[in-house]
């Protein structure tokens, strides 16, 4: 039976399904619209079971709809969903909690609707069509709690809204919205609650006024002002708001006249008071300050600046870094009205920049300091000569990037109780007098040597330790590195630094490193040194060996044919030594061997060589020596072994040793230097046979 309600019913059923589509069809990706329209299809399908349900001719038909109106709480959280979304309050939603508040129920509901006879009731034939007469079971109470809530809710969400609008465009529609919900609200409240007081009874209409009020009026507001299309002043207010970078609005008269939540986090004010401050107290540069703040016309005057690096100061003080842009805002007669600056938080990006300048810087360090040991390590492993090996250890280390030092200093070696200046850098003839053997102990060096510790004096003039004064001396800094090879100090290695300059730990290190490395190659070259002296010369008389004869006589051939120079040999032997030895025994021989040596190397020049050539045979080597000058030489020394007396075994005194001496000289027709020896010791056995104690020579020998 098609009633009047029924109609209505089929009415609002319509009213809704337009609304909503022509809502949608306005903007289909605003949020708003999206779920105004999901709300009109609940409306509409609601609308069609309630219409559907009046009209049914059975009443087993009307319970059948009554049951497939299970959706009938769901509007009323959308609505409420609508709302929270039109005011912008949206965010609620986005937790899971609330969002299970507001549609929860209405799930319940809707399941306990089908399954359950409490909220269907027994449907009544009435004039209007097939009504229920409610239960009044817990299902209805809650249901009607749980609706009234989410209507009231909505309403006052919307009330707050609409008092808040200043634009007349706005606040028309949010009032047709306020409006909207309340015709909604009025429904339950007149069919429920004051008619039954006065005894009138009336179908429920809530669905009619759901599709008139929500559908209609608040469709029409929505469609007809579309204001939730943004205009752009509306986007640019929100862009504003919500952008990350910080924007501040400046008065002509350096206030602050407006600024966004970003820059309320950058500078931690809170918004009240900052604006109307004076923007002096965020600007510390003085060039930007005079930039923003200077009015047209006055002198300084700039447009603007953009992305310069520069800080600003926040409410506690602190100086933030900012990338800042700014821009003098002008009103259409050109008039200047302010200042907008934009900033942006560059803290991380320089914390970032620091940290890699930091590790970069760090890297640079550590490769020159590699390098340097590098280069330190070079020179010390390619020189034995150890004279030339600290004198370029030296050059090498003065020449480091990395120390403070300057280009001079010197190494000391430790020999015995004395310092030994092997290698130094400009130093005046004053310094190497004062300096010359010092001893252990003795001035800043000489401490270090002693202790074994570095030493820093930042003015040595200064300093009680700093014994060795010298004219011309100036203030300086020293830094004294003991050199050590297995913690015995083998030499000192002494700089210089600027007076009063610090040197810090790492470099202290650093020396350390190198100075190990100094102190070892001191040591190894002073074993080489020892071990090559004792390979190539005689232990008992000190004298060459056969070895170092042999070579120090290709060296002299050599020399004679280069610079086509004379050289000459002298071939000397003990007179009749087996006899001494037989009177004194072997070891007073010895003694006299030792003595002719001392004796021999006495009287020959530092370029002639004195080698041991057998028992009691030794050969001199005189380059640049002709034979008349080798025959001198030879005399000298016969005459003074004649004339010396030798003490033997710390009692016995000789004289009367004499030696002969056989002499011959290099010439071209000789083929090898083993000709020349053999000349000489023929020239000695001349001498021998002549008498002994005498000198002969080859030529001589052939001569006479
Ligand atoms: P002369 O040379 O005058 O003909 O007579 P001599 O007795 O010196 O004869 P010769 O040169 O042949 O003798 C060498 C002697 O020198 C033999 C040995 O007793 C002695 N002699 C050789 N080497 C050493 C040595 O290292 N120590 C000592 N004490 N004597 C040595
Ligand atoms: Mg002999
Ligand atoms: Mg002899």
């Amino acid at each position: 039976m098609i009633t009047l309600f029924g109609l209505l019913s089929l009415a609002s059923t319509g009213i809704a399904l337009i609304m909503g589509t022509l809502v949608i069809s306005r903007n289909h990706r605003e949020p708003v619209n999206r779920i105004f329209f999901a709300l009109c299809l609940a409306i509409a399908y609601w609308s069609f079971t309630k219409y559907e349900h009046r009209i049914a001719g059975e009443y087993d038909e009307a319970l059948f709809w009554i049951h497939i109106s299970f959706v009938w709480a769901l509007p009323s959280a959308m609505l409420l969903h609508f709302v929270l979304v039109y005011t912008g309050n949206e965010r609620f939603l986005q937790k899971k909690w609330p969002f299970m508040l507001l549609y929860g129920p209405s799930v319940i509901i809707a399941v306990l609707t089908i399954v359950s006879d409490d909220y269907s009731g027994l449907p009544k034939m009435r004039p209007w069509g097939w009504s229920i007469e409610p239960l009044h079971g817990r299902l209805t109470i809650f249901s009607y709690f749980y609706i009234s809530l989410l209507t009231f809710s909505a309403l006052l969400i919307c009330l707050r809204f609409f008092l808040k609008q200043d634009d007349p465009r706005k606040r028309i529609q949010s009032g047709l919205t306020l409006a909207g919900i309340s015709v909604y609200a009025i429904a339950p409240a007149l069919s429920y609650i004051l008619l039954p007081l006065l005894k009138i009874r009336i179908p429920d209409i809530s669905s009619v006024t759901f599709a008139v009020g929500v559908g209609g009026i608040i469709g029409y507001g929505i469609w007809k002002y579309d204001l939730l299309s943004m205009t752009p002043a509306d986007a640019a207010e929100k862009i504003i708001s919500t952008m990350s970078d910080a924007l501040l609005l400046i008065g002509t008269s350096g206030e602050i006249k407006n600024i966004n939540n970003a820059a309320l986090d950058l500078l931690g004010y809170e918004q009240a008071e900052i604006l109307g401050m004076s923007a002096e107290k965020i600007f510390p540069d003085g060039w930007l300050k005079e930039c923003i703040l200077s009015r047209e016309g006055t002198s300084g005057s700039i447009e603007g600046v953009s992305e310069i690096e520069t800080i600003v100061l926040t409410r506690s003080g602190e100086k933030t870094p900012v990338s800042l842009s700014s821009s003098k805002l002008h009103n259409q007669r050109k008039q200047l009205v302010g200042t907008v600056c934009i900033a942006r938080n560059i803290s991380e990006r320089k914390r970032a920049e620091d940290l890699i300048k930091m590790q970069s810087e760090g890297l640079i360090s550590r490769n020159a300091e590699l390098t340097a040991l590098y280069e330190i390590s070079n020179v010390v492993r390619n020189s034995l000569d150890l004279d030339l090996m600290l004198r370029q250890a030296l050059d090498t280390i003065t020449s480091l990037s990395v120390f403070n030092i300057e280009y001079k200093g010197g190494i000391f070696t430790v020999e015995g109780e004395t310092l030994r200046l092997l290698a130094s850098l400009h130093h005046a003839d004053n310094f190497l007098r004062a300096h010359d053997g010092i001893k252990l102990g003795d001035c800043l060096c000489g401490q270090a040597a002693r202790s074994g510790e570095i030493i820093v004096s930042l003015n040595a003039r200064e300093e009680d330790r700093h014994t060795k004064d010298y004219p011309e001396i100036s203030d300086h800094g020293h830094v004294i590195v003991p050199l050590k090879a297995m913690e015995k100090v083998t030499g000192v290695l002494y700089l210089y630094l600027p007076a009063n300059a610090e040197i810090d730990n790492r470099q202290l290190k650093l020396l350390e490193t190198i100075a190990a490395e100094l102190g070892i190659a001191i040591e190894n070259a002073r074993l080489y040194t020892e071990t090559r002296t004792l390979s190539l010369h005689d232990p008992l008389t000190g004298l060459a060996n056969r070895r170092l004869m042999a070579l120090e006589l290709d060296k002299a051939l050599a020399r004679a044919k280069r610079t086509g120079k004379p050289f000459s040999l002298v071939m000397a032997d003990i007179d009749l030594f087996k006899n001494y030895n037989d009177l004194y025994g072997h070891a007073a021989g010895d003694e006299i061997l030792a003595g002719i040596a001392k004796l021999i190397l006495e009287e020959i020049r530092r370029i002639d060589l004195g080698a041991r050539f057998g028992g009691e045979e030794f050969l001199l080597i005189l380059p640049d020596t002709d034979l008349d000058e080798a025959v001198e030489v030879a005399e000298r020394i016969r005459c003074k072994a004649a004339a010396t007396e030798f003490t033997c075994s710390a009692t016995l005194k000789t004289s009367g040793i004499t030696i002969s001496l056989g002499v011959a000289t290099w010439d071209d027709s000789i083929g090898s230097e083993d000709i020349l020896v053999a000349r000489a010791d023929t020239a000695l056995y001349m001498a021998k046979n002549k008498g002994r104690n005498r000198v002969e020579s080859w030529k001589r020998m052939n001569i006479t």
